[in-house]
């Protein structure tokens, strides 16, 4: 088994993580987030340095992040996870948001609890941007319970439909995004959802 498809079998929660710095609010989902310490409470989260909520963590030196629940639909996964805060403001129009103490927003449908955190050290990763923080503020949503990220594979995440056909074409595993052509470039960035070429399957198309 290839390194790649071992890492696949840890385990891990979802999450969305969002931040703002000044009037510029984002969010994006991770699944990078673990208590690190109980005493003091310190969580850690490593967000991909493409992101541009990676980006106003840098500024604020805070964010929020809301753990997703069994609720959570695939509605939720593709606002936050498959469009750039870059492009979209994604809080502007969302309607299951509420504001921390902190200024920042936590995401109230389909999450069952939201921690508030201020940023103590940056490391960086290479392709993620390590965040070591101090828990300020929590709350409860739910007692509906957290889900994986394998959850999301077999139940959230869209079926991809079987394809056969001639031509080759490589698909996200992470989210569905077909790139259409027969060779992956190794430093592809998926434009959905930013995850790397060992992300891809090879499928054919017609
Ligand atoms: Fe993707």
């Amino acid at each position: 088994m290839s390194e790649f498809n071992v890492m696949r079998n840890f385990v891990y929660g979802l999450f969305v993580l969002s931040s703002a710095d000044g009037d510029q609010a984002s969010g994006c989902i991770i699944n990078t987030a673990i208590q690190a310490a109980s005493s003091p409470n310190v969580i850690t989260i490593a967000v991909s340095k493409n992101g541009y909520t990676a980006s106003l963590i840098q500024r604020s030196r805070k964010f929020n992040l809301s753990i997703i629940d069994e609720r959570a639909d695939f509605e939720l996964f593709r606002h936050f996870g498959f469009q750039s805060g870059r492009d979209v403001d994604k809080f502007a129009d969302y309607e299951h948001k509420k504001m921390a103490d902190n200024g920042l927003w936590i995401v109230t449908e389909g999450t069952n609890a939201w921690v508030s955190c201020e940023v103590d050290q940056m490391v960086d990763l290479g392709s993620h941007l390590l965040f070591i923080a101090y828990v300020t503020e929590s709350g409860k949503l739910s007692d509906s319970p957290s889900i994986s990220y394998t959850w999301y594979h077999e139940r959230i995440k869209p079926k991809p439909q079987e394809t056969k056909g001639s031509k080759k074409a490589w698909r996200c595993t992470i989210c569905g995004y077909v790139y259409e052509h027969p060779d992956l470039p190794a430093d592809f960035i998926c434009p959905w959802c930013g995850h790397p070429a060992s992300d891809f399957e090879e499928i054919s198309i017609d």
